[in-house]
């Protein structure tokens, strides 16, 4: 978060992602009573407001419109409000089964505005940008995957093509999940603002950490084995 991002139904200062939409924590606590509620609203207007830190208070139709615009998902509110019920239940079964809970389990919130602890907006922000990177960089480095050259098959697995054919496989996947390490690298926040040598020195790192897995599985003896994102042994 880098403390500029607006609300993208309001304009007013965001605080971080909210039901899939980056928003401000008005918006955000709008859109979850007007679910919650089930509320309706009523425009003054021919319910096309336009919508900012002004109107927002005038016209709630246009609000919650503009939400829905915005791409707010109720799915959202409703799978964080049953995950908040399942955790009191069971807290309170806890409690009835004679354990002692431990801390306390705290009174039930007197209105649907308290929500349970969740991660800052910072940090929100942080995985959705990470996890967007690493599906980026996966995307390309599987598109990348059938040009590599095939893992020999029906030959005699100890002639010279066959061991060629092998170690161009692992050659070629060595390069895509490198490429696919520096790609990603690239885009988490702060990574491009350390010296060079930094850089270097974690990403080497983190390069043979991605091969070992791999290496175990190898019994052919190259050192070129590279698991390719998550993908596990191709
Ligand atoms: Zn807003
Ligand atoms: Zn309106």
């Amino acid at each position: 978060m880098l403390g500029t991002e607006l609300c993208s139904v309001c304009g007013d200062k965001a605080s971080g992602f909210h039901y899939n939409v980056l928003s401000c924590e008005g918006c955000k606590g709008f859109f979850r009573r007007s679910v919650m509620k089930g509320a309706q609203y009523v425009c003054r207007g021919a319910g096309h407001c336009h919508m900012d830190m002004y109107m927002r208070r005038k016209c709630q139709l246009c609000r919650l419109r503009k939400c829905h615009q915005a791409g707010m998902r109720e799915q959202c509110v409703l799978s964080e409000e049953q995950l908040r019920k399942k955790k009191v239940r069971r807290q309170q079964q806890k409690g009835a089964l004679g354990e002692a809970p431990l801390p306390r389990v705290p009174p039930l919130p007197p209105t649907p505005l308290a929500e349970p602890a969740r991660l800052s907006p910072q940090q929100e922000l942080m995985i959705q940008q990470l996890v967007a990177a690493q599906q980026q960089c996966n995307k390309r480095s599987f598109s990348d995957q059938p040009k590599v050259t095939p893992w020999p098959l029906g030959t005699d697995p100890n002639s010279r093509e066959a061991r060629q054919q092998r170690f161009a496989h692992f050659t070629e996947l060595a390069i895509i999940s490198v490429q696919e390490i520096v790609d990603f690298a690239k885009q988490v926040p702060g990574f491009l603002q350390l010296t060079r040598e930094d850089q270097i020195a974690l990403l080497k790192a983190c390069t043979i950490e991605d091969a070992e897995p791999y290496q175990t599985h190898i019994s052919g003896g190259t050192r070129l084995g590279l698991r390719i994102g998550g993908g596990g042994p191709v």
